[in-house]
């Protein structure tokens, strides 16, 4: 499958992984926004958010909850944001769903 999220989880891209295990990486965006700023990405390919089904409960779950440690692991503890873009509308721009995880400056609301 031609995705770039499906070949970096696959390590066919390189990326600076933060984190892995069997059904997620974490790894720096290639473009900060914020001193720090990660995405939690499922090793399974899913487009957007639209295209969620009851199945993906527990994987989502396991993707909040490892974007929740990695933060404080990257000294957010006093705040950070979470954002999930869908679609073109919603500012997504690669279609493999991903948790942008941004800290370590003062975010502002509401966002573009
Ligand atoms: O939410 P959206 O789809 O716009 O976010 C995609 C993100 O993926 C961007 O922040 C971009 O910098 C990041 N990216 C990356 N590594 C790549 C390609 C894109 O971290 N090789």
């Amino acid at each position: 499958m031609d995705c770039l999220f499906c070949k970096i989880a696959a390590g066919q891209i390189p990326a600076r992984k933060l984190y892995e295990d069997d059904q997620v990486v974490a790894f720096h965006d290639i473009g900060p926004q914020a001193p720090v700023h990660f995405l939690v990405i499922p090793k399974k390919h899913i487009p957007t958010l639209n295209d969620l089904t009851e199945d993906d409960k527990a994987l989502t779950g396991h993707m909040l909850h490892t974007a929740q440690r990695l933060a404080k692991e990257q000294g957010c503890d006093e705040g950070f944001r979470v954002v999930m873009n869908c679609n073109e509308l919603g500012g997504q721009t690669v279609f493999h769903i991903h948790m942008h995880v941004l800290g370590q400056r003062a975010l502002h609301w509401p966002p573009g």
